[in-house]
C-alpha cells in the first residue's frame, strides 16, 4: 500500500513523479543495448581531482541519441502535464535549431549560460527548459552511473564533498540509513548514485560534536527524520530502514516529504541549496 504522507500535497504532484520515473527507467532499459561507457577508476580519480567523475571524463553522450529522448520526454509531458503545453509548444518551434552537443556539454559541465541564453529566445523559463533537458539526460547518466555502484562504497574512497554526487555533481537532499548497520548513504536524484558519509556527522560543515547535531521526527512518520546541525543550520532528510522495515525508492521518498522540507526551513534550517 502507498505511504499516506502526514501533509498534502498538491492533486496530482507524487503522481507525476511516478509516471517520469517509469518513463525514464523505460529510456534507460532502451539504452542499455546501445549505449557505451567506458568503466573509469574512479576512487584515484575522485581523491586526487577532488571533483565529480563526469566534470573529469568523457561522458559518451550521442547527441542524436539525447535529441531522440528529448523529444520522447517532450510527448510524454504533453500528455502528463497538459497545463504545460504552451511552453512544450514553444520549445517545439524552436527545436529543430538546438544545439544538443551543446546542451549535452552544459548540463554535463552543470554551467547554464548556455540554457540562460536558449531560455530567452525561447521566451521560457529557464527553470522550465532545465527541467526538460535534464530528466532527458538522467537515463543517460545513471546508466553511467551503474558502472560505479561498488566503487562509491569502497572503505578507501575519500569523498569529503557529501552533499555532492561524485559521479554527476548534482546536489543530494536525501540519504538512507542502510538497514544490515545503519551506515549512512547520501543519494542523487539524477543520477541514483550512492555514496557513505558518517552517521553523527553534519554533512554541510562537517560538525560532529554531540551538542551541535539532533534530529527531528514527525509523530507516526519515524522512517523519515530529519538531522539538524545548530552550527550551520543545515538539515538532511533521511530514511532509516532500520525504522521503516523496507527498503524504498528514495526518488519518490524525496518528493513525497517536501513536508520535511517545510518544516526544516519553518525551524530556521537550511539546506544550503
Ligand atoms: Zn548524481
Ligand atoms: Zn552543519
Amino acid at each position: 500500500m502507498d505511504r499516506q504522507p502526514p501533509a498534502e500535497l498538491p492533486e496530482g504532484y507524487v503522481d507525476f513523479y511516478k509516471q517520469l520515473e517509469s518513463w525514464q527507467n523505460e529510456q534507460t532499459i532502451k539504452l542499455r543495448k546501445t549505449f557505451i561507457h567506458h568503466t573509469q577508476d574512479i576512487e584515484p580519480l575522485l581523491n586526487s581531482r577532488k571533483k565529480p567523475l563526469l566534470m573529469q571524463v568523457r561522458h559518451y553522450i550521442d547527441e542524436k541519441d539525447f535529441n531522440q529522448v528529448y523529444r520522447a520526454l517532450i510527448a510524454f509531458l504533453y500528455e502528463a502535464r497538459p497545463n504545460t503545453a504552451l511552453y512544450l509548444d514553444s520549445i517545439m518551434r524552436g527545436i529543430d535549431a538546438f544545439s544538443f552537443e551543446q546542451i549535452i556539454e552544459s548540463l554535463i559541465k552543470l554551467d547554464d549560460k548556455y540554457l540562460q541564453i536558449m531560455a530567452t529566445q525561447l521566451n521560457i523559463s529557464e527553470e522550465f527548459l532545465y527541467f526538460t533537458l535534464d530528466h532527458a539526460l538522467r537515463p543517460f547518466l545513471r546508466l553511467i552511473a551503474e558502472h560505479y555502484t561498488d566503487a562509491l562504497k569502497s572503505e578507501t574512497l575519500d569523498w569529503e564533498f557529501y552533499t555532492i554526487c561524485p559521479v554527476c555533481g548534482a546536489k543530494s537532499h536525501i540519504s538512507r540509513l542502510r538497514s544490515e548497520d545503519g551506515q549512512r548513504l547520501m543519494f542523487c536524484d539524477r543520477c541514483f548514485s550512492e555514496w557513505p558519509s558518517r552517521f553523527l556527522f553534519c554533512v554541510h560543515c562537517g560538525a560532529d560534536k554531540p551538542g551541535s547535531l539532533s534530529f527531528i521526527k514527525i509523530e507516526g512518520d519515524d522512517a523519515y527524520q530529519l538531522f539538524v546541525c545548530e552550527k550551520c543550520k543545515g538539515y538532511l532528510k533521511t530514511y532509516d530502514e532500520r525504522v521503516g522495515g523496507k527498503s524504498v525508492d528514495l526518488f519518490i521518498a524525496n518528493v513525497e516529504t517536501v513536508y520535511l522540507d517545510m518544516l526544516a526551513q519553518e525551524r530556521g534550517y537550511t539546506n544550503h541549496d
